[in-house]
């Protein structure tokens, strides 16, 4: 695994749990608002595995769950033995992924291996590409979609918003695709340092917009928020 951040303990990555938050470098996606730069090109000190489980193992008694984040972890080649390890240990486990590796999902899912999923859902499938900044096959998000709300773990789907990227209309489309499904939450854009873009170039939304479409679309999902 190249684990290249760790975040020891966390209250709201996991939804009601205490967690550890491991990042793993490199990602196949590009997304302008991309909060970890150096993550997505791989820069940064990696921790090994005996490091973790030593960490890990030694606060065991305060921490419930291990999330898995990125970059996109479900291109690392041995991150099915690397959670079968974390479940053996009795942990909790969350996967944040950009859904691009359906497979991979359907897998661990059917193996028991995820707890929670967050999946990234950066845009209705027709503005993907401009989103992820990569060429796109939607078909894959699609598949992912499906395997997600067709299993029964606990799952939330989330976007990304900021003005220069997605329109209100894009969001109402995402929802439209998703409507039904258990959670959606939106991100409202935080600009910095570390954006994959630069600083300055996005913009977020206001708040009174947001508000206007929470209105909208809080009755369409089990539980909807705007962050
Ligand atoms: S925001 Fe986009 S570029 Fe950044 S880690 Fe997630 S999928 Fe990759």
């Amino acid at each position: 695994m190249n684990i290249l951040g760790q975040q020891k303990s966390s209250f709201i990555d996991y939804p009601n749990k205490i967690s550890t938050v491991y990042f793993t470098g490199g990602c196949n996606f590009k997304c302008p608002y991309c909060h970890n730069k150096d993550l997505v090109n791989s820069i940064g000190t990696k921790f090994s595995e005996d490091e973790i489980f030593s960490f890990l193992l030694k606060r065991k008694k305060f921490i419930d769950a291990v999330c898995i984040s990125g970059g996109e972890p479900t291109l690392q080649k041995d991150l099915y033995k690397f959670i079968s390890k974390l479940k053996s240990e009795g942990f909790f486990v969350k996967l944040d992924t950009n859904g691009y590796s359906p497979d991979i999902l359907e897998s661990l899912i059917k193996d028991e291996m995820l707890d929670y999923i967050a999946m990234d859902i950066k845009g209705p499938l027709y503005a993907y590409e401009k989103i992820a900044g990569v060429k796109i096959d939607v078909n894959l998000i699609k598949k992912s979609i499906d395997i997600i709300k067709g299993s029964n773990i606990d799952y939330e789907f989330r976007t990304t918003i900021c003005r220069e990227l997605i329109t209100i209309k894009d969001i109402v489309d995402i929802a439209n695709m998703l409507k039904g499904s258990k959670s959606y939450f939106l991100q409202n854009f935080r600009d910095g340092d570390t954006v994959l873009y630069g600083k300055n170039c996005l913009t977020p939304y206001d708040k009174e917009e947001l508000e206007e479409l929470e209105a909208i679309l809080k009755d369409y999902f089990e539980l909807f928020r705007i962050k």
